[in-house]
């Protein structure tokens, strides 16, 4: 039995992953923050609460990552654990770049240290390209971050190919674009949209405030992103993929999916800051802009490249953006209820 450690396994892909790894007998071990227990609701809502086991690990603490990595042989070790909220990245700076940035070489660090047979995934972001020199972006492009989070991720992710390099350890890092599904966090602007479109239609009526509705982004579904990343550590050689669906979606569009699957009927009108959507059946305005929403800076078109992923992994993307919306809406909607 392989024996797997997820850091951040209370977070979306968290729980994804660690679902996937026990379905094929994977003995899971996922790290969580001592005052974090309260956040197991999403392994919970993937009915793997109780199958994962759970030690104390904070990124931004050394001695937490040294006794977990030396405690037991982990055959490989996932690093999903971050500040994962570009928007609050500006706020919190220092945090995010220990965290996301500092914390990736104090964990690969301690595997060269005491488990250097161990396969290391770590969790880069489609982030890093931002002001993006290129349309698609591949793992050839070059990277130019437009945020703290971004530029965190960057340092995580030449550490990773660094470590590899250095030290011969099996350590690959996925370039990966949006990916949501039910249990993302309700910052992130998918999920905003299906909890607040799914409370609309039970008939709390109260508009959804957004930012900035002309960006896009290429999504995916967490459910199959996680695969991607277990068929990185299944290879011979370690190495770096995108993982994409090579689409984007205005977050406009993505609105309009969600609606659909809630039986509400969008009408837009207004411009700039004054614009906003009417649900024709209840007369009420259902979407506005709230320019506190926008950001100090923005990324440019993220498009992604998985002709690598595919050919290489066999990985292949499954969920369309517009399926994802109404799994996601569906989703809200009937936990609404409940
Ligand atoms: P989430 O925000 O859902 O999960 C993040 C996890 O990290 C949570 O379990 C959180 O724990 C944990 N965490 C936060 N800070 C620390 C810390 N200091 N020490 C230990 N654990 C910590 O993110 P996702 O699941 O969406 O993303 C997983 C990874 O993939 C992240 O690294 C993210 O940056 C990256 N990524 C995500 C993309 C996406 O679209 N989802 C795209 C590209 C990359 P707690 O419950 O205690 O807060
Ligand atoms: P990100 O790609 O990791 O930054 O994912 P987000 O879901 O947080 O944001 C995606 C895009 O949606 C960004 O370009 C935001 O500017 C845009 N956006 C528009 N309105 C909102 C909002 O209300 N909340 C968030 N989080 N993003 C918004």
């Amino acid at each position: 039995m392989k024996k797997a450690l997820i850091t951040g396994v209370t977070g979306q892909d968290g729980s994804y992953l660690a679902r996937l790894l026990l379905d094929m007998g994977y003995d899971v071990t996922g790290t969580i923050r001592a005052n974090s227990q309260a956040k197991m609701t999403r392994l919970r809502k993937l009915g793997v609460a109780d199958a994962v086991r759970l030690v104390d690990v904070d990124l931004s603490e050394i001695n937490s990552i040294n006794r977990a990595i030396r405690g037991t042989a982990f055959d490989e070790v996932y690093n999903l654990a971050a500040q994962s909220f570009v928007g609050s990245s500006w706020d919190q700076p220092i945090y995010v770049a220990d965290v996301n940035g500092l914390g990736v070489v104090r964990l690969l660090d301690a595997l060269r240290t005491y488990s250097p047979q161990t396969r290391f995934y770590q969790a880069s972001t489609s982030e890093m390209f931002g002001r993006a020199r290129a349309v698609p972006q591949n793992e050839e492009t070059p990277f130019h971050p437009r945020s703290p989070y971004g530029a965190a991720k960057v340092y995580g992710h030449y550490i990773t190919v660094n470590y590899r390099e250095s030290f011969g350890l099996h350590a690959s890092s996925g370039i990966l674009f949006n990916h949501e599904s039910p249990v993302r966090s309700a910052e992130m602007v998918t999920r905003k949209i299906t909890l607040g479109l799914a409370r609309f239609a039970h008939g709390d009526h109260v508009p959804v405030e957004l930012g900035n509705l002309d960006a896009r982004r290429d999504w995916g579904f967490a459910g199959d992103y996680v695969e991607g990343m277990w068929r990185m550590l299944q290879q011979d050689v370690a190495e770096d993929y995108v993982l994409a669906t090579g689409i984007t979606t205005p977050i406009r569009d993505f609105v309009g999916f969600a609606a659909e699957a809630l039986g509400l009927d969008l009408a837009w009108s207004g411009t700039a800051e004054a614009e906003h959507a009417v649900d024709r059946r209840s007369g009420k305005v259902a979407v506005k802009v709230n320019p506190r929403f926008y950001r100090p800076a923005e990324v440019d078109l993220l498009l992604g490249d998985a002709t690598k992923a595919r050919t290489r992994l066999g990985w292949q993307p499954k969920v369309t953006a517009r399926e994802l919306a109404e799994m996601m809406a569906t989703s809200d909607y009937d936990d609404g209820r409940a």
